[in-house]
């Protein structure tokens, strides 16, 4: 990995104010609308000053805005290892204000402990909001397995667990959630393992990239249900034709367009390229406005290419914000613009509440939906009461305990601790990333993991929860890493 020398001499930004003296959580907690923009870290071979040049005409765009409070989101979600190493970089771009900006830091190929020594970093450099991932995989990636580690991923839930325990007086930390899910299991795996990540230390979230304003309604409705009104920031990809297509074509994992949006989208690609900007442009718009009339603290942008891009969207959201008087008025103009459009990936159309996107809920909220849990088969239903029965405390007795049953009931994989009766008795090590605290960014839209093909094992959970009808355990249990 390259590393980057500091064009200009590094000034030191103290701050004795812990989270205090922080003007990304000021302006989220005094309501003010924030657009943070996404920066990836480049990759490792790129030259400094390149790298440094498009970062800090960027960083002098988002810092001169007035009307909205702007910053960057530096991440290497997408790219880490082989990219710069994102706290230097960000460290390198940003000279002063630090406390403004974001850090994205991924659990692909970090362990725990060099999670903990990025954000002491980070922190040291003057960066205080801190969002832990466990990081995208990608379909070609070789899964660590009981053969070796390879690909290996620490679960953002466990991150957050422990930079709150070690730093959390003086960091801000926030957690990513994906609301666009379409099916029951999906949904509502997502919204547990978010009420987990609360629980962690998470204070303020950042949706993943979607267009479906309904879902980021519903989450703030499911989370407002729960008791949870923490600062919500929507996520907004800006496509060009080319990405929009490896969207339609599966290929961008937890992004999705409906059929309905697809066809859009393409029709406005058959016009010049000024046409389909123009297109997103508005869409960026309609967008940023829903968003702010939903609730949401602010949005976060993605595929901004230059400081010159940046400049015009900063603008075209400032100018969406003022436009719209009431949420009336939005609605008239959102229905107009996307007509009778489905957003939803249908035939996979869930929403837990209906109504969605008529009116604003603030003091009430809208009916919620019946919903059909899919049912555990005759068989499972048995394997679930006899591990129940046989393996209920597994998770305090050594390893060894009824391994056979386990082995025989669950697939055991002979961790060196067991987890199953803090799982639902669904064994994570299934999952291929060996996540055991909540599914991961690549469940596809009818639910199926992109690795296995086969159904994400946290459906299973939740089937097991419906069941029992306890959605406690599954909102509230942590699960530990086994090391394994
Ligand atoms: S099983 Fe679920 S959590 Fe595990 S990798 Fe697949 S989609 Fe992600």
């Amino acid at each position: 990995m390259k590393s980057m020398k500091t064009p200009r001499g590094i000034q030191l930004e103290l701050n004795f104010n812990g989270v205090e003296g922080n003007r990304f959580k000021e302006h989220l907690d005094n309501g003010n609308f924030t657009v943070l923009i996404e920066m990836h870290s480049p990759p490792g071979n790129t030259k400094a000053e390149d790298a440094f040049e498009i970062g800090s005409e960027m960083e002098y765009t988002v810092s001169a805005r007035t009307k909205v409070f702007a910053s960057l989101a530096f991440t290497d979600r997408w790219s880490y290892p082989d990219a710069m190493d994102v706290v230097e970089y960000a460290s390198t771009i940003c000279q002063q204000e630090k406390d403004r900006h974001i850090l994205f830091l991924s659990g692909r190929n970090r362990s725990l402990d060099e999670i903990r020594h990025a954000a002491g970093h980070a922190l040291n450099e003057g960066f205080r909001n801190i969002v832990p991932v466990s990081g995208r995989s990608r379909k070609e990636d070789t899964l660590r397995d009981l053969n070796g580690r390879k690909t290996f991923f620490t679960e953002s839930i466990l991150s957050l667990q422990a930079l709150n325990k070690d730093r959390g007086k003086n960091l801000h930390l926030g957690t990513v959630v994906n609301p666009y899910q379409y099916t029951v299991c999906s949904s509502l795996a997502q919204t547990s393992k978010f009420m987990k990540k609360a629980l962690c230390g998470a204070t303020f979230a950042i949706s993943n990239y979607g267009w479906d304003l309904k879902k980021l309604q519903e989450l703030r409705c499911s989370l407002f249900r729960r008791g949870l009104t923490i600062p919500l920031l929507g996520g907004f990809m800006m496509l060009t034709p080319d990405y929009a297509e490896e969207i339609c074509a599966g290929k961008v994992p937890g992004v999705r367009l409906s059929p309905d949006l697809q066809v859009m989208l393409r029709q406005e690609a058959m016009h010049s390229s000024a046409q389909f900007e123009a297109a997103q442009l508005r869409r960026l718009q309609i967008h940023a406005a829903g968003a702010r009339f939903l609730g949401c603290s602010g949005i976060i942008l993605s595929h901004v290419s230059t400081a010159a891009q940046a400049e015009i969207l900063l603008r075209r959201i400032e100018e969406a914000l003022e436009e719209f008087s009431c949420f009336e008025e939005y609605l008239e103009a959102y229905n107009e613009y996307y007509g009778r459009l489905n957003m939803a990936p249908y035939p996979y159309q869930f929403y837990a509440f209906n109504d969605l996107l008529k009116k604003l809920y603030t003091a009430e909220l809208p009916e919620i939906a019946s919903v059909e849990f899919p049912e555990q088969t005759l068989f499972t239903s048995l394997r679930i009461e006899l591990l129940e029965k046989l393996c209920g405390n597994a998770h305090i007795f050594p390893a060894s305990e009824r391994l056979f049953t386990k082995k025989l009931l669950a697939g055991c994989r002979s961790c060196p601790s067991c987890r199953l009766p803090l799982t639902s008795f669904v064994c994570p090590e299934r999952c291929p990333k060996k996540m055991a605290n909540g599914p991961c960014g690549n469940v596809q839209v009818d639910g199926r993991c992109i690795h296995t093909e086969k159904e994400c094992i946290f459906a299973e959970m939740i089937r097991y929860a419906a069941e029992k009808n306890d959605f406690a355990a599954i909102e509230e249990i942590i699960a530990p890493q086994t090391g394994n």
